[in-house]
């Protein structure tokens, strides 16, 4: 292990940092923290918010969002759409328009669904607004950045925030967040940032290529190397892959007569929930696939038992799902 103040961190964060900057899709700097995303989750309500929040709700993770934000003493509005469903620009720009929010929270792929929500348009129709470029866009990607286009700049987006251990298949411990101009402009106005998540701190020592306390050394080699995969695959064929494996896990679920919980046209790149209409026995399944070194989710939370969840991010391959299905298959031919 180096120690964190010594010039070869330094010379691994400067390293990681454009690489981050491409996965990203941005020119402005990522920040780094050793947590995970809940952190940055915390942090983006905390430093760019002085009246109010729209916390967009369609699944636990966004509903975690809004808890986050009463959490930290902030005023919020909740507007909530069935789960399963997307959020859509419109009713967002809608209630924006009021002039009393000065933030509002999306997560761009609802782990707990399966739903990912159109946010390039939501963030363009918050932008065409009369008070557009006072509202904070933060957007949680815990489970798509570097899974899905995602392009920070081009989408006009303030925040953008993700963890280590989903679509980056690296350990978890690490958290990325782009934090545009804009937001750090706002947050030079925002007392009680807190301390170890405040993103005028963090980029101060960034521009050191530093992090305000201690950094994980070893995960961020481990982000060097990965970074470097990921960029030899190429974004452009990284997402392309991710699609490729969502449309087959599609094609495989609704093949077998199960019903997809997403909204049509918002199925996750990522991550695919059924209905288990079929009413499999999901915890049998999972204890069969465990033997063949796989394992699927269940479904989150309250969706426990009436829906299961299909991982289809980060390293894996098309051949990893054929292997998953063709395990499935037999669990479900030796089950009937
Ligand atoms: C997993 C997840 C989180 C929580 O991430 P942590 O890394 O556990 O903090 C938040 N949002 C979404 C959409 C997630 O999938």
């Amino acid at each position: 292990m180096v120690g964190h103040r010594m010039p070869e961190c330094g010379d691994l964060i400067a390293s990681i940092q454009p690489k981050l900057q491409q996965v990203f899709m941005t020119k402005q700097r990522v920040q780094i923290a050793a947590a995970t995303g809940t952190g940055f989750m915390e942090a983006s309500v905390r430093c760019t918010v002085n009246k109010k929040v729209l916390n967009c709700v369609n699944g636990a993770f966004s509903q975690r969002m809004a808890e986050i934000t009463v959490g930290n003493g902030k005023a919020n509005e909740v507007y909530e759409v069935e789960w399963g469903q997307a959020i859509l620009p419109e009713p967002v720009a809608e209630r924006l328009v009021s002039g009393q929010f000065d933030a509002v929270t999306i997560a761009h792929n609802e782990t707990s669904t399966g739903v990912a929500s159109p946010v390039g348009d939501i963030a363009a129709a918050i932008r065409a607004l009369p008070n557009g470029q006072d509202i904070i866009i933060i957007v949680d990607a815990v489970s798509s950045l570097s899974g899905a286009y995602l392009p920070f700049d081009e989408w006009d987006l303030d925040v953008l925030l993700t963890s280590s251990q989903k679509a980056f298949a690296l350990p978890p411990g690490l958290a990325f967040c782009a934090v545009s101009q804009r937001a750090m402009a706002k947050a030079k106005t925002v007392p009680n940032r807190g301390y170890y998540f405040d993103f005028l701190d963090l980029d101060k020592y960034l521009q050191k290529n530093q992090t305000p306390a201690t950094t994980p050394v070893s995960l961020l080699y481990a982000a060097d190397v990965q970074l470097d995969h990921i960029l030899a695959e190429g974004m452009t064929a990284r997402i392309a892959r991710h699609l490729a494996m969502r449309d087959r896990t599609i094609q495989w679920v609704t093949g077998k007569g199960f019903k997809l919980f997403a909204a049509p046209g918002y199925e996750s790149p990522t991550v695919t929930t059924a209905v288990n209409n079929l009413e499999i026995d999901i915890s049998a399944l999972n204890k069969f696939l465990r033997g063949h070194g796989m394992i699927i989710s269940n479904g989150y939370g309250n969706l426990k038992g009436k829906s299961f969840r299909i991982a289809h991010m980060g390293d894996l391959q098309l051949a990893d799902l054929e292997a998953l299905f063709a395990a499935m298959d037999t669990f479900m031919e030796n089950e009937r």
